[in-house]
């Protein structure tokens, strides 16, 4: 049994969660030890038939969540999850066939391969900002890995997760689950005893989910948040990096978790920057971004309170552009403003259409800066110098470095997509993916004959002058 002094007791179930317990035991029965790449297969297939056969259905569930436009639905979503499959469908064969390895003369004759096998049943959980892409993609990966799944989607971003759950029932019912709901819900299924858990998150719950994990001794993949800075210096050009920088700003509204967060520059060059940045937002957006179609919303009334309540403490003089809401539509406009290293809105991840412009003294100085937080999920630096470059390469640590381009790493499946430290442990997409919901299994076949163990059995007498 667990140890009980290491993490609470799981609160009294006299209350029950029939729907939570048998769509965990489903998903428990539906687990066949040897799954074999066909019945993969197939089941990629079906999830491949949902997102395109639901194209239409999911767009509009994510454009009355998120406002999110039918173009940027593809791109981030529905279009990204279908390459990721697609990507797992053709390797999976060779991911799965078992992988020789020698054997040190030591151990000779023997004959020894790495097998991946299933885990069981796993639980993913999503969070609202991607609400589609944050389930469908690592269940693909949980799939391809042979397991039988749990899925919770955000309860924030509620329209998708009916839908999700309507459709992963009809396409997906002998090996995926869904559990709706908030935290109660969620409390109950996290007393389960899954055999791994993938979560994508803000670091709070994902302290929740690992002690209720730890219970069980699950392992966890933890995708997490933070603040991802960007560094530009004069060596760049400045029109592109700010085209860019705005277009992962302020993609899903700025609800990305991989969105820079902040811009770390010198005084210089920051102010040449901004009207780059103003002129950006007019390009992408139109002079007036709340009539922008390409332009979503925030996800809740709670969310744009945090994110107007953090910008009433900038004064007018240090807005660049933007700073105006519409709480009744959930909107706020594409904001640029002028921030100290220590400012108010350096203290949390914006998350949300909010992009600090802030003072440093050099490519050093950001770099301390950047040290001395917790370690980002990703670090975008724009630069023609290699000297800076290698700076950066050498002196930080984040999940990602990407030169010149905010958010791409995230679609090459050959790139493992995951944090370090407070912005989460493990990673997935595509080959990561597999391994992360596999075992890779340790086989080793020595004959009986000839018996060249004798050499290590006791009695030990001349062994030691031997070795
Ligand atoms: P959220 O509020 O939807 O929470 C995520 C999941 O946790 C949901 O399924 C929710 O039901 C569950 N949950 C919430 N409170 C809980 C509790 N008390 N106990 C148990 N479960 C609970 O989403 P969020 O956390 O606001 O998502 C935003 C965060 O996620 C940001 O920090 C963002 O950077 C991060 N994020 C990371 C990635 C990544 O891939 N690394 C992707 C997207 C978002």
């Amino acid at each position: 049994s667990a140890p009980t002094d290491l993490v609470p007791a799981p609160a009294d179930d006299s209350v029950g969660f029939p729907a939570v317990d048998a769509a965990v035991d489903r998903a428990r029965a539906g687990f066949v030890p040897d799954v074999d790449l066909a019945t993969r297969l197939d089941r990629l297939h079906r999830l491949e038939d949902l997102v395109r056969e639901n194209r239409t259905v999911l767009e509009q569930a994510l454009a009355t969540d998120l406002g999110k436009p039918p173009a940027e639905a593809w791109l981030t979503e529905l279009g990204f999850t279908l390459e990721e499959i697609a990507g797992i469908r053709k390797e999976l064969r060779r991911w799965m066939s078992p992988a020789r390895v020698t054997v040190p003369l030591s151990l000779a004759p023997a004959r020894s391969h790495v097998e991946h096998q299933p885990l069981g049943t796993v639980l993913v959980m999503a969070p609202w900002n991607y609400p589609v892409q944050l389930v469908l993609s690592p269940l693909a990966g949980a799939l391809a890995a042979g397991n039988t799944v749990v899925v919770k989607p955000s309860e924030v971003s509620a329209t998708v997760s009916g839908v999700l759950a309507e459709l992963l029932e009809r396409y997906l019912g002998d090996c995926v689950s869904v559990v709706e709901g908030g935290v109660p819900e969620t409390t109950r299924l996290l007393e389960h005893r899954f055999d791994h858990v993938f979560y994508t998150g803000n670091g709070t719950v994902a302290r929740i989910v690992m002690a209720a994990a730890a219970r069980h001794l699950t392992p966890v993949t933890l995708e997490l948040g933070g603040k991802s800075p960007v560094w530009v210096d004069g060596s760049t050009d400045l029109r592109t990096a700010a085209r860019r920088i705005v277009w992962g700003k302020f993609l899903n509204a700025g609800q990305t978790c991989v969105a820079p967060d902040h811009v770390l520059g010198t005084p210089e060059v920051l102010a040449a920057l901004e009207p780059e940045l103003v002129r950006a937002v007019a390009e992408h957006y139109g002079e007036d971004p709340y009539h922008s179609d390409s332009y979503g919303r925030i996800v809740s009334g709670r969310h744009l309170e945090r994110l107007t309540g953090l910008l009433d403490q900038v004064p007018a003089h240090d807005v660049v552009c933007g700073g105006t809401a519409e709480p009744g539509e959930r909107y706020l406009a594409p904001t640029v403003v002028r921030s100290a290293p220590d400012g108010p809105l350096m203290a949390e991840e914006l998350f949300g259409p909010v992009l600090p412009l802030v003072p440093v003294a050099s490519a050093e100085h950001a770099v301390e800066l950047i040290t001395a937080r917790d370690k980002p999920l990703a670090l975008y630096v724009f630069t023609e110098d290699r000297s800076v470059k290698e700076l950066f390469r050498r002196r930080t640590s984040s999940g990602a470095l990407s030169f010149n381009a905010p958010l791409l790493h995230l679609t090459s499946p050959e790139l493992p997509f995951g944090g370090v430290g407070e912005s989460g442990t493990g990673a997935y997409h595509g080959k990561f993916s597999f391994t992360t919901f596999s075992h890779a299994r340790a086989v080793l076949d020595k004959p009986l004959a000839p018996d060249t163990l004798r050499v290590v059995y006791p009695p030990y007498r001349g062994l030691r002058a031997r070795l």
